[in-house]
């Protein structure tokens, strides 16, 4: 097989850019390793920063997030007893965030792939880049039981934490940054309806929790839990108990409980690949850098990196400039490192440190405090979270 652009990976960063290449004539081909039913019902981000819808209205797969996407003008910072909201358009100028589930976000892409787009192999395992800094680099990859070779102009790497195109970087000039944090997210999927209206973010002696939806009628919760759990450990009855002692504010406040639909552990951690990219392979998403979720970045980045190598390739081909691919790494970079702050400070900020702590447990209430008593301190909190402005 031959193509243009190969890539790696059919999540919500191979799938967006595959649209946006062939939105702008550029011909491609997908290769996912796995069935199309599992990647449509692999649970895990819901929230959309500004940039992110924009960029699935500018690939014309927006239709359904226009219509069911619920969108939020903050958040709650649930505290030491006390409940603050921050509101991000007061704070931001105008900004807000919108929760739509990344599952829709991939059925949707999947669709008008499948039945617009360039090809999308479903059960097309990558087994390996070569010759990335030729001309021609290739990717290996099986299907249907046969090895078989894909010859591209460039190929991406949107094969996620796991994938095999970081593996092609020669080790001498590429490096991963990496960070673990000491616990990790026991995340449920639960169809009840959700029991506020925005995302409530609740730090305590007793560790973190989040309230979190996918739609009117799903509600997403996660508990802070020590790394290594076990879900087995975790009964139905027994997560409901603990989101609910991790929320009590008052007694105007019940937490909502209904049936579990699925439930998993997520361990904590920050990873950075310098640099995205190696003669003609690149990375984006998630096979360049993963984020704690709790500043809600991950899917955010994937995008905005597809948004700019998708402008990089369409100069390329169009005017046969390579002045924005040759500053694709850098560009990105600078960004994800500012995710990658973000995303740590919100994690230290709010999860309880496992060995107790005394005074990290007073610096995050002061920090918390400054937040909510300074209006610059919130504006900085509202500015990343509903997502810094992206600038060629
Ligand atoms: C519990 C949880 C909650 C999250 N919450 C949020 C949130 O609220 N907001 C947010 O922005 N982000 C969040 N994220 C992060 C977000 O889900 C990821 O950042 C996002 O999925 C990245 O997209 P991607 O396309 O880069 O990678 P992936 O979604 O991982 O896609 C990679 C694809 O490549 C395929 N693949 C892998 N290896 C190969 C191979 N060798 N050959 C072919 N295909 C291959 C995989 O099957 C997969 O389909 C969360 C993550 C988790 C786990």
């Amino acid at each position: 097989m031959r193509t243009t652009v190969g890539v790696i990976g059919g999540g919500p960063a191979g799938l967006l850019l595959a649209r946006l290449l062939h939105r702008a004539g550029i011909d491609c081909v997908v290769l996912e390793s796995r069935t199309r039913e599992y990647v449509e019902q692999r649970q895990r981000a819901g929230m959309l920063e500004q940039g992110t819808v924009d960029a699935l209205r500018e690939a014309g797969a927006a239709d359904r997030l226009d219509a069911e996407g619920l969108v939020h003008h903050g958040i709650e910072l649930r505290f030491a007893g006390e409940r603050h909201r921050i509101d991000f358009p007061s704070l931001t100028g105008g900004r807000s965030v919108t929760i739509y589930a990344q599952t829709e976000i991939v059925k949707d892409l999947i669709a008008l792939q499948l039945d617009q787009g360039p090809p999308l192999l479903f059960g097309a395992e990558a087994l390996a880049v070569e010759k990335p800094d030729s001309e021609r680099p290739v990717v290996r990859f099986r299907h249907e039981g046969r090895e078989r070779t894909l010859t591209c102009d460039w190929v991406v790497g949107c094969d996620g934490s796991h994938g095999v195109a970081r593996d092609a970087f020669p080790t001498a000039t590429s490096r991963t940054y990496a960070h673990d944090y000491p616990y990790s997210w026991l995340g449920i999927l639960a169809d009840v309806p959700p029991s506020c209206e925005e995302l409530v973010y609740a730090r305590g002696e007793r560790g973190f929790a989040l309230h979190s939806m996918r739609s009117p009628a799903v509600s997403r919760l996660y508990l802070q839990v020590p790394n290594g759990t076990d879900p087995g450990d975790w009964p139905d009855e027994r997560i409901w108990d603990e989101l609910a002692a991790r929320f009590a504010i008052d007694a105007d406040w019940t937490l909502a409980r209904g049936p579990i639909t699925a439930t998993s552990v997520t361990p904590m951690r920050s990873h950075v690949h310098e640099p995205m990219r190696h003669g003609r392979l690149l990375l984006a998403g998630d096979a360049a850098h993963i984020v704690p979720p709790t500043g809600a970045k991950g899917l955010n980045l994937a995008v905005s990196d597809v948004r700019v190598l998708a402008r990089a390739l369409t100069e390329l081909h169009r005017t046969g400039s390579a002045q924005l691919l040759d500053r694709y790494s850098e560009l990105c970079l600078a960004r994800v490192w500012q995710a990658t702050r973000f995303s740590y400070d919100m994690t230290r900020m709010l999860h309880a440190q496992p060995n107790g702590d005394v005074f990290d447990d007073r610096m995050q209430l002061a920090r918390l405090r400054r937040i909510t008593a300074s209006r610059h301190a919130a504006a900085e909190l509202a500015a990343n979270y509903s997502g810094l402005p992206l600038t060629l």
